[in-house]
């Protein structure tokens, strides 16, 4: 039975926590070999990071995916990222998009960078609104502002 339902909630919401060794290589192509968040080229293993954390949307959404070194990606851990990350974020989806899309719906991941943008958007919304703080680098947690929310303008 709970084998059903797990099926069902796959069909319907995508697969939970799927294999993401499969979406590595072709973000870390688009990124030019470069950890999402320090920009340093990343020697040894990456991880995929959801950029709105799993536990605030537990779907994996192709534009949602990024690459990062381990340590980038473990400090930074559940918290929403900075501004600067944002807006890199979504420059990264206008300039690659497409081929994030293209190439991740082959590997059976769910496309809809507009739906992404959406998703992120009422992400930052609900912590700007209980003044929540984000996460901009190692040790380095700063407050989310007002200004995040103006970056979806035209997204
Ligand atoms: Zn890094």
């Amino acid at each position: 039975m709970l084998g059903q339902l797990d099926d069902l909630e796959s069909f319907m919401f995508g697969s939970k926590r799927a294999n993401l060794a499969v979406v590595a290589p072709i973000l870390v192509h688009i990124q030019s070999g470069r950890c999402f968040y320090c920009q340093e080229k990343s020697r040894g293993a990456v991880e995929v990071d959801h950029f709105i954390p799993w536990s605030r949307y537990p779907r994996d959404t192709a534009h949602n995916f990024v690459v990062a070194h381990p340590k980038c990606n473990n400090d930074k851990r559940e918290m929403l990222a900075a501004k600067t990350h944002l807006e890199h974020w979504l420059d990264q989806i206008g300039r690659h998009g497409d081929e994030i899309g293209g190439q991740l719906s082959l590997k059976g991941f769910v496309s809809d960078p507009r739906c992404s943008k959406l998703i992120a958007k009422w992400a930052y919304q609900q912590a700007v609104a209980i003044n929540g703080q984000a996460w901009l680098g190692i040790d380095n947690v700063v407050p989310l502002g007002q200004e995040c929310l103006e970056l979806f303008y035209g997204a």
